[in-house]
């Protein structure tokens, strides 16, 4: 008589949220402290912070590195020898910018990349940095700076292995590594 279970075998409870919200951080943690959670604009990227704001947020060598383009002692950052598997972020902005993928022992003292995290073949325009001519010691080098808030990350080489042969040299204090959870 009764054939009322007809309960549907695997019910398909709420699809799980999808975590695409996640790279964008809209909630906080952004360059510039934004008071209060206005949602409703994600538009524009907020103004680049005065040096003075930089220089409260940061460590002194944070600041020195990011903001007036310093660079680490080789061989003194903490990511050097980091083989934990997990994105490399901004220091200033947490933005996200290279793969552990990606990173390899090149012996020069700074942790080293072959491409920048969103790199697609040789098209850049998805990563989160750019480059820069740097012309401040002599001959001319390129510079990478996060796209999001400017901060100086360190230069690129052609001197890399693999298919990119490139070389990112990047300090360690301008980086914030966060280890992928499995
Ligand atoms: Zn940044």
């Amino acid at each position: 008589m009764a054939r009322l279970l007809r309960a549907l075998p695997g019910l398909p409870r709420r699809a799980a949220s999808p975590r695409s919200a996640r790279g964008w951080a809209g909630g906080g943690g952004l360059c510039a402290g934004a008071g209060r959670g206005d949602a409703g604009s994600p538009a524009m990227c907020e103004p680049p912070l005065a040096k003075s704001d930089w220089q409260k947020k940061l460590t002194p060598e944070q600041f020195c590195v990011t903001r007036e383009k310093g660079t680490e002692p080789p061989f003194s950052g903490s990511y050097l020898h980091n083989k934990e598997t997990g994105m490399y972020h901004c220091v200033c902005c947490d933005s996200p910018l290279f793969s552990s993928e990606k990173k390899f022992c090149s012996g020069t003292g700074w942790p080293s990349f072959s491409e920048a995290h969103g790199t697609v073949g040789s098209d850049e325009s998805h990563a989160g940095i750019i480059r820069r001519r740097d012309t401040s010691l002599g001959p001319a080098r390129t510079e990478v700076v996060c796209k999001q808030c400017d901060a100086h990350l360190g230069h690129v080489f052609p001197d890399g292995p693999g298919p990119t042969g490139q070389r990112f040299c990047i300090n360690s204090v301008a980086l914030k590594f966060k280890p992928s959870r499995d």
